[in-house]
């Protein structure tokens, strides 16, 4: 039987330091699995040396995908995707926090269990607290809402079966969240336990806003629960506000009408309050409907401008289909 092939997608923003090294660890790998593959780093619209140092390297196997401008982690990896002619489709990250020596073990885990996807827990995660605290409260959340277990949702070490990378592409959904999309797809999903290093060099391209934006959005991608959240709320403080209501009519007609002229604040801070309430419905609104334009406008996600191969350049520019 005919093994299947294996593409790896590493996207790659600004990792000039840890290219050369991330080569000298990954192909070695790559060739001892004893069957065909190849490599595709996709530039994120890297505005150091990292494109240089790419194609400098363009050896048989390798491909490079160049993006117009920075897409942002989950962009690149779905224009990655689309280059991708592999069986088993691999991410990973271009910094060697994900060590590429644990590939054959998620491909054998794959086969021999015929999952669809095979995703990681990092052992002995080496970030900061600061990115390891929103990691678990990110978690916990995406655990409730896509309805899978798992522990650990946002390690990139992850192997996907053809068919599930092939939905997602076809789904054209503007989701920047792949682990948590796959599970949409996927029914056969495992996790095994995989090392985690410090990054090689440079620093995370995360900052804590990027990160806020990125979770918010998952979260109104995969569930509606904030717009529920929203209802709920809103039948919680109509309530409170009839109950005090009565409160402030029973102390007027008990204390008489000079406490209920003092209690003209009290009215205010209710009013305020609930305007709060009323504001934030709109913002939750606003959030989807925010994405509702996105979707209709169908502007790509992301733009390819080429795509370099050992065997030379495949496209450039040529309206390569993206979403
Ligand atoms: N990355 C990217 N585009 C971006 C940000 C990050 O392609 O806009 C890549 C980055 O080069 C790396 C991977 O995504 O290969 C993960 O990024 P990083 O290590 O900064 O994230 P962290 O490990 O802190 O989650
Ligand atoms: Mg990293």
């Amino acid at each position: 039987m005919k093994r299947s092939k294996v593409s790896v997608v590493i996207p790659v923003y600004n990792e000039e330091d840890n290219l050369e090294r991330l080569f000298e660890r990954l192909m070695p790998v790559m060739s001892s699995l004893g069957r065909e593959y190849e490599v595709i780093l996709v530039d994120d619209g890297s505005t150091d040396r990292s494109l240089d140092i790419l194609l400098k390297h363009m050896v048989h196997g390798i491909k490079v995908v160049e993006l117009t401008r920075n897409y942002g982690q989950h962009a690149a990896v779905f224009a990655g995707f689309e280059t991708a002619g592999g069986d088993i489709i691999i991410t990973m990250d271009a910094d060697l926090q994900n060590p590429p020596e644990e590939i054959p073990r998620l491909i054998d885990t794959m086969e021999e269990g015929n999952y669809e996807v095979v995703g990681t827990v990092r052992r002995a995660r080496k970030d900061s607290i600061f990115r390891k605290i929103p990691s678990r409260v990110v978690n916990s959340i995406t655990r409730r809402i896509t309805g899978v277990n798992l522990t650990d949702w946002g390690c990139m070490l992850r192997a996907y079966r053809r068919s599930v990378v092939e939905h997602m592409i076809a789904a054209r959904e503007h989701s920047t969240f792949i682990p948590a999309l796959a599970s949409v797809y996927a029914k056969d999903i495992v996790e095994i336990e995989v090392g985690h290093e410090e990054r090689f060099a440079g620093e995370s391209k995360y900052s804590f806003a990027r990160l806020v934006s990125l979770h918010f959005d998952l979260i109104t991608s995969f569930s509606d629960f904030p717009l529920k959240f929203m209802l709920y709320t809103g039948f919680l403080l109509a309530f409170m506000g009839i109950g005090f209501g009565l409160v402030l009519i029973v102390a007027r007609i008990y204390f008489g009408a000079h406490w209920a002229a003092e209690g003209v604040f009290t009215l205010f801070a209710v009013l305020f309050f609930f305007m709060g309430a009323l504001f934030m419905a709109l913002g939750v609104m606003g959030e989807y409907v925010g994405r509702i334009y996105k979707e209709v406008k169908r502007r790509p996600s992301y733009t390819i401008r080429r795509v370099y191969s050992s065997e030379g350049l495949i496209n450039e520019d040529s309206g390569f289909r993206v979403s």
